[in-house]
């Protein structure tokens, strides 16, 4: 199951340039391109495993990925703690977190079988979307979700013909689903119109599934959220999407991440920001102010004469990039807050305080001063 070093595999160097790679590339895709290799199953694989270490290694992104962590999100062994268990019919093998680095690279055509008989179809993707809080996204969450999956139909077993009839060979293309066509010079291979592609005609279609031999059913299958993981991310649960045709592979599902909107923290990359009200005191005289974190409270000082529109940054209060394994910072980011409903009392010590203020000048008013310079400045001086 081990797979091969994505570098080996297009025999370049790990610090080839991109047109040493691109080059390598081509080479052995003309090699081993189906269409030279009818029938040749090595050829086939050879040139998926080609065509994937090129897909990686020529996306900037992606080789940067491939770099630090290998084929940990392809190999369940040993992956970084994303991936599927399924339960319940049907489920399809392991999965591979990051989808989306290392999910559907095998472009088109991929599970079209070259040979003669009709052709195989890998069954469509799903996508599924999963709403997730921050929290979870932070500390990674096990979490279940209900997906459609196939059964084969019981009252034909899968034939798509109502029982006591059998599906006819396509006289079109004589069951092998394709019809030759000519242009030009060229002969040229489609897929047979009449049975499009099955290789079969079904006159009479069992009721129960209207042909298709197959019946949806849902199935539970618990996802594995890795830490740290952010919105849009994809996790990819191999096999679980749309069964294919012809005995073509399944689909995969896709579980893309969306992070519910957080009543305290806004999250921008690994970093968290959040808006710390300190009341016009505490700004004043400094000291101790609370703050909330992904994991509790914190208290920080912060000092005398504390403005409004001060950043405060917590460094590793962030969150732990599930990409980077590296945790961010959080930015406090200060509202001054002016008292309100005042009592007489404390209406009279303010009035008191302003005056004391005002008579003390510009040293205690920093930004009085430059806001006038501007005003001035503005009405040309
Ligand atoms: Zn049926
Ligand atoms: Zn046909």
């Amino acid at each position: 199951m081990s797979k091969r070093d994505f570098y080996e595999t297009l025999g370049v160097p790990k610090n080839a340039s991109e047109d040493e790679i691109k080059k390598a590339y081509r080479k052995l895709a003309m090699k081993f391109h189906p269409d030279r290799n009818p029938d040749s199953k090595t050829a086939e694989a050879k040139f998926k495993e080609v065509k994937e270490a090129y897909e990686m290694l020529s996306d900037e992104e992606k080789r940067a990925a491939y770099d630090r962590f290998g084929h940990a999100g392809v190999d369940p062994n040993m992956n970084m703690g994303g991936g599927f268990r399924g339960s319940g019919a049907g489920a399809g093998g392991f999965a591979d977190a990051f989808g989306d680095i290392f999910g559907d690279i095998f472009g088109t055509g991929r599970g079209q079988q070259r040979s003669s008989g009709p052709q195989m179809y890998r069954g469509a993707d799903l996508r599924y979307n999963l709403d997730i809080t921050l929290e979870e996204a932070a500390t990674g969450a096990d979490k279940t979700i209900r997906v459609p999956s196939w059964d084969v139909c019981d009252t034909c077993h899968g034939s798509g013909a109502k029982p006591g009839t059998t599906p006819e060979t396509c006289k079109t293309c004589d069951g092998s689903g394709q019809v030759r066509m000519q242009q030009g010079f060229f002969s040229i291979l489609q897929t047979c119109p009449t049975c499009n592609g099955m290789g079969k005609i079904i006159k009479d279609p069992c009721i129960q599934c209207h042909g298709v031999g197959r019946v949806k059913r849902n199935k539970t299958l618990e996802v594995k959220i890795p830490a740290g993981i952010d919105d849009g991310m994809r996790i990819r649960s191999s096999g679980n999407g749309e069964p294919g045709a012809n005995g073509g592979p399944p689909g995969d599902l896709y579980v893309e991440i969306r992070i519910k909107p957080h009543p305290v923290f806004q999250r921008e990359g690994d970093d968290l920001h959040c808006e710390v009200p300190v009341s016009f005191g505490r700004a004043g005289l400094g000291g101790d102010i609370e703050v909330p974190t992904l994991d509790g409270k914190v208290s920080f000082n912060i000092p005398e004469g504390t403005q409004t529109g001060k950043i405060f940054r917590l460094r590793g209060k962030g969150i732990k990039g599930v990409r980077s394994g590296q945790a961010g910072d959080l930015f406090c980011h200060v509202t001054l807050e002016t008292p309100v409903k005042l009592t007489d009392k404390q209406k009279e010590l303010l009035k008191e305080f302003d005056k004391l203020v005002v008579e003390g000048g510009e040293r205690h008013t920093p930004q009085d001063k430059s806001w006038g310079q501007k005003v001035k400045d503005f009405f040309g001086g």
